[in-house]
């Protein structure tokens, strides 16, 4: 299950938002903002590591050595969110009267660029051992719901009783 060119484009309507909300709780200017080095795609544009049958999105991370003259500049880390269009379509179409796309994309979306932020600001190591992982995920859940809990958006009350304590929500991948 893929989503289609309406999915898609709520899922990029989704991350924009996101923008905003983390935006101001971080209190980010926009020239930080603009400079978070971060893309998303979705389920049909994913490399095979990409995928993850047991998570809404996966986060990975690639590393760019650019080389001029053989010498190596700086390198920078560059984060691709993997959305996950089939359990992401799954969670809706398995309780389609309540839970809606929409929502549930900006949970997502949120979660991710939260996570995009702190390793951006080094304040988690993308080469955690496996606890220190999942007490990120805990930590990337917590702020997240404290972010979106104040907003106003329909749907999305349901989405943080549903899914914030919901351990797979994304998983990092080196
Ligand atoms: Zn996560």
């Amino acid at each position: 299950m893929y989503f289609d060119a309406a999915q898609i484009t709520q899922a990029s309507w989704a991350f924009s938002h996101a923008e905003k909300v983390v935006a101001r709780y971080y209190r980010m200017s926009e020239e930080r903002l603009q400079g978070l080095r971060y893309d998303v795609k979705t389920l049909a544009y994913l490399e095979e590591p990409e995928i993850n049958e047991r998570a809404f999105a996966q986060l990975c991370r690639y590393k760019y050595e650019p080389e001029r003259g053989g010498i190596k500049k700086d390198s920078f880390s560059f984060y691709r969110v993997c959305l996950q269009d089939n359990r992401i379509l799954d969670a809706v179409n398995r309780t389609s009267v309540f839970v809606r796309l929409p929502p549930l994309l900006l949970y997502i979306a949120t979660h991710e660029l939260v996570h995009v932020i702190r390793f951006d600001a080094g304040e988690e190591s993308f080469e955690a051992s496996w606890d220190a992982k999942e007490l990120e995920e805990q930590r990337v859940s917590a702020i997240t719901r404290e972010m979106l809990s104040h907003l106003f958006y329909p749907g999305l009350k349901l989405i943080l009783d549903c899914f914030s304590d919901y351990p797979q929500v994304g998983k990092f991948l080196n």
